[in-house]
């Protein structure tokens, strides 16, 4: 039988790449609620001058540092016993995924652990297909769906679509980079629509999830209406908020193919998912009808979502700060690294 977590108990949760791009908003989630927060960190992060500030900030707000490696098995069973760890959720990145699996016998020796949420945190795997080199990926993210599930560990699927940005096809990390100052790359015809969720609702409508019965054993899609966006009407909104029109460029589903079939790692798993959304339409081509599919609004109709509007705004002060500096610099889109500045509405 399901062990039930009840809805509003405050369980102790490990995260596991807090220091991530993701898994930052998750972090700072699971604080805003009071859950005991535990961090798993790894002991020399190669990114590590560019986190202290983020780690130490974590720490301050009362987060317990761990440190270790999620491939480690019997450190992980440890402190999942040592810290009576009830809620697990990984937010390792793209190259980390099969990981999960060693963490996931961690789990299952364990025997703590009420809920384990992998590392999702994008599209439904078992239902969108993309081209390669995204659907490697998938297919290990699918691995490890099915060894959950087959260990019987309760676990939530967090499908939470893209994150509120510009999305570039070449970026893995959009919300770290301002939306376009010079030109929009406009993927086809531009009308096809996907749902943008600022990165500090991923955090905190992820962390509703974990205490809550209705989501155990489920896959929670992120579809509030008001984030549900075209990339025309993206643009049209990006313009509003800096006062003027820039030109369009189309990038045809070939030249997202092109990219896509370069194969270089991260940027072309990035084109395969843009391929994915904006041409395939892999966002909104569903109906969320499966007995394990659920929807965040439906769950939480009280708590509003940050609208793009108000994630757009937020960039356009960031504009109207760089151009007030002597040196006006937009971040280079292609970083894949931890190296934060300020997100949309993080705190
Ligand atoms: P990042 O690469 O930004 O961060 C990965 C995290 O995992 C870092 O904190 C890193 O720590 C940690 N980590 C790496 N190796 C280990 C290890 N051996 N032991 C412990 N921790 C480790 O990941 P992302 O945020 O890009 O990706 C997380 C998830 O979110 C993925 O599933 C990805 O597909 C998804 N995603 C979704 C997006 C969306 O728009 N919906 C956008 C981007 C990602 P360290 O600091 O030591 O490197």
């Amino acid at each position: 039988t399901t062990p039930m977590v009840s809805e509003g108990a405050n369980s102790n949760t490990l995260i596991i790449g807090s220091t991530g791009f993701i898994g930052r908003f998750i972090a700072e989630a699971s604080l805003d609620s009071g859950h005991p927060t535990y961090l798993l960190m790894r002991p020399a992060s190669p990114g590590l001058s560019k986190t202290t500030h983020t780690i130490d900030s974590l720490q301050e707000r009362g987060a317990i540092i761990l440190t270790g490696s999620v491939d480690d098995k019997d450190f992980l069973e440890k402190v999942l016993k040592e810290h009576k760890i009830e809620v697990v959720i990984s937010v390792v990145g793209g190259s980390r995924i099969l990981d999960q699996l060693i963490l996931l016998e961690a789990i299952k020796s364990a025997g703590t652990v009420k809920r384990f949420l992998p590392s999702e945190f994008g599209h439904d795997i078992d239902r969108a297909d993309p081209v390669e080199p995204g659907q490697s990926m998938y297919n290990e993210k699918r691995i490890v769906r099915r060894a959950i599930e087959a260990a019987g560990i309760p676990y939530t699927y967090i499908c939470c679509n893209s994150i509120a940005g510009w999305p570039y096809h070449d970026n893995i990390h959009p919300a770290d980079v301002l939306p376009p100052l010079d030109c929009f790359p406009i993927y086809g015809d531009g009308t096809v629509k996907a749902y943008f969720v600022a990165g500090s609702d991923i955090g905190k409508f992820t962390v509703k999830t974990i205490d809550d019965a209705r989501t155990i054993n489920k896959s929670v899609h992120f579809r509030p209406p008001s984030n549900l966006f075209s990339i025309n009407q993206l643009a049209a909104l990006w313009e509003q908020c800096i006062g003027r029109k820039l030109p369009r460029v189309t990038i045809s589903e070939d030249d997202l193919l092109a990219a896509a079939e370069e194969m270089r790692i991260p940027e072309s798993i990035v084109a395969s998912f843009t391929h994915d959304i904006f041409i395939k339409g892999c966002q909104v081509n569903y109906e969320i009808e499966k007995p394990n599919d659920i929807e965040v609004c439906s769950l939480y109709p009280d708590t509003p979502f940050l609208t793009v509007d108000e994630c757009f705004q937020e960039f356009a002060t960031r504009v109207a700060v760089d151009v007030s500096k002597p040196k006006p610099a937009q971040k280079s889109k292609s970083s894949t690294t931890n190296d934060f500045i300020l997100a949309p509405n993080a705190k």
